[in-house]
């Protein structure tokens, strides 16, 4: 090959062309037949790159940025003595019902509902309890996806990982995708072996498999601290607390309060009255109430700062988990904050981020998406899948897609993704998830296939992605609930009574409007007051039975009631006719 040029761990594909010096379209174009689809300002990884670069005749060689790599660790501690200290943040991660919530709940129920304001009265992603004294900031972490957006995006906030891990059931396919997360975002793990009191618990075990999994428990001579705890009971939650403390002044966590706040988005939602609402948490300096903040490709001027614990704050300082209102457009779930010190700066700096392409490369999960995870009061119907592609950025593609169909009704869950063949590990995934597996270039084996069938799991195989787009749709319409959809046909009015009986009424009268027919419903009124919802049964003209009759024509009608209905000559009725509308996408 002629050519080399270097590429990083992801490009976008505009700077791709540029490298190049080709046009846009080229690559999109090559992207496209290779079934990626992305814009001028997305990203592709580096092996998606070098396949298309390849097709071009051009070798592309990997240019490690340390610095980018740094990102998806913790950031570099500040010296000694400086600097000032700060809470621990812990996330809380743990497989499905091995009861995260629960512990969430028996750590900042008893807490923070006692003593602030207002308590925490909805699911919120972030708060913040305390404990001797001391304060620990909690990020809920609902599925391995949600933390895979935070550790990308800022995995330096993230000190500590509580993994739960259910006694009675032990390590199953997302906790050991917290383990990986975790180790990969080189922040400590405490387990937590929960639900200790069930009949079923067999602690032992549980360590046997911990162990086995990197994470040798202390007093086996490893360096993981474990704690048994039972959320139900809230057995061992104080333990649970002085260990994430003891570790925490391990870590000697510090951030400097000198500098200007800035911090990340970890959610956002817009809220009637308040306009756009984020939640973010400080990671450096002191946020205060109206200061000059911009996030990504949007700004504002903080009208609310609130505690996530429902409290109107002055300022917030660093590792605090904050509300925030006055933003002029929503900021995006994973947008780095910062405060500027004017608001000609903060318009400034946001329009030149959007005109980047906004946050680049953070448009993997939206505030939208970890809402509906985080939110499980919500009435969102939600479709899990598991996504497998054969490249990073046919993947995102795909999920991009996918979560475009997203509406307020139905919604997909990525439950599970990744590049290369499906393995026995997504077949786990998705029965125990109950997921649909959308395989996009992937390959998969007959043993998968066998598996696939015998765990009673979906999977769905495409090699061209609006098939695949089209069959989601087709399934999240299917979650739809039905419409009904009511036509009215047309007014009689009664002009003599034939029969009252104690469910059925037959009358006779003159169409005065439209054209009324059977089956159908009808509302009778007396002046302007309804007296009953009824049901055409039998429709005659003459002594003929007859299935519509039109405006102008006598006819006798019988209907059924629900219970007598004392029908009088002058009354009106209106007969109507409802359908169940299938509804789709
Ligand atoms: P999550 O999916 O990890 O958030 O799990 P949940 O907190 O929703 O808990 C799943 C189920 O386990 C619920 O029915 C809880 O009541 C139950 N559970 C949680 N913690 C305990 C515990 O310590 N003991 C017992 N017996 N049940 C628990």
């Amino acid at each position: 090959m002629a050519q080399t040029v270097k590429i990083d761990n992801s490009i976008t594909v505009g700077t791709l062309a540029e490298k190049l010096d080709i046009p846009v379209s080229v690559i999109i174009t090559e992207l496209m037949k290779n079934g990626v689809l992305a814009t001028v300002n997305e990203r592709i990884d580096f092996d998606t790159a070098s396949i298309i670069v390849g097709e071009l005749d051009v070798e592309a060689e990997l240019e490690l940025n340390e610095e980018k790599e740094e990102v998806t660790k913790r950031k570099p501690k500040l010296e000694a003595g400086v600097g000032d200290s700060r809470p621990p943040v812990v996330a809380v991660m743990g497989h499905v019902d091995h009861g995260k919530t629960s512990l969430l709940d028996a750590i900042t129920g008893a807490k923070v509902a006692s003593g602030e304001a207002g308590g925490i009265t909805q699911h919120i992603s972030a708060y913040q309890t305390e404990h001797n004294k001391r304060l620990i900031t909690f990020l809920d972490t609902p599925g391995h996806e949600a933390f895979a957006a935070i550790r990308e995006h800022g995995a330096h906030l993230t000190d500590l990982v509580v993994l739960v891990v259910a006694a009675d059931d032990g390590i199953k396919p997302q906790t050991l995708e917290a383990i990986r997360f975790a180790k990969k975002a080189d922040v400590k793990i405490i387990v937590a072996i929960n639900k200790i009191d069930k009949e079923g618990a067999d602690i032992n075990r549980v360590k046997q498999e911990l162990s086995e999994n990197e994470l040798m428990p202390e007093e086996w001579g490893g360096e993981t601290v474990i704690v048994e705890v039972s959320a139900k009971n809230k057995q061992g939650i104080d333990n649970l607390l002085d260990m994430v403390l003891l570790v925490a002044d391990v870590e000697d966590l510090r951030a400097d309060e000198k500098t200007a706040a800035t911090g990340l988005i970890i959610e956002a939602h817009m809220e009637q009255g308040r306009g756009p609402v984020a939640i973010a948490l400080v990671e450096a300096g002191i946020l205060r109430k109206g200061a000059f903040m911009v996030a990504g490709g949007t700004y504002a001027k903080i009208r609310n700062l609130e505690h996530t614990s429902g409290k109107e704050i002055a300022e917030a300082k660093p590792s605090t988990p904050v509300v925030l209102t006055g933003f002029k457009e929503l900021p995006r779930f994973g947008d780095e904050f910062l405060v500027v010190p004017s608001e000609k700066e903060a318009r400034s700096k946001a329009s030149s981020a959007s005109a980047k392409g906004g946050a680049e490369g953070k448009q993997d999960m939206t505030g939208g998406d970890l809402i509906r995870i985080i939110d499980k009061k919500n009435k969102v119907t939600e479709l899990n899948i598991v996504v497998k592609a054969d490249v990073q950025g046919s993947l995102k593609s795909v999920i991009d897609s996918l979560r475009a169909l997203n509406t307020d009704e139905v919604a997909v869950r990525v439950v599970g993704s990744g590049v290369g063949n499906i393995t026995e590990t997504d077949i786990h995934l998705a029965a125990t998830s109950n997921s649909i597996i959308y395989a996009f270039n992937s390959g998969n084996s007959d043993t998968i296939r066998r598996l696939a069938v015998r765990d009673n799991v979906s999977l769905r195989a495409f090699n061209i992605i609006y098939e695949l787009i089209d069959d989601c749709k087709q399934e999240l319409s299917a979650r739809l609930e039905d419409e009904i959809v009511r036509t009215d046909l047309g007014r009689l009015l009664v002009k003599g009574i034939f029969k009252i009986a104690k469910e059925e009424v037959i009358c006779g009268g003159e169409v005065t409007k439209g054209v009324i027919s059977v089956p159908s419903r009808a509302i009778v009124f007396r002046n302007d007051e309804q007296l009953a919802d009824v049901v055409t049964t039998k429709l005659q003209r003459g002594p003929q039975e007859t299935k519509e009759v039109q405006t102008g024509e006598m006819c006798g009608v019988s209907f059924s009631t629900e219970s007598r209905l004392d029908l009088q000559e002058g009354d009106r009725i209106e007969f109507y006719k409802e359908e169940t509308v299938t509804r789709t996408l």
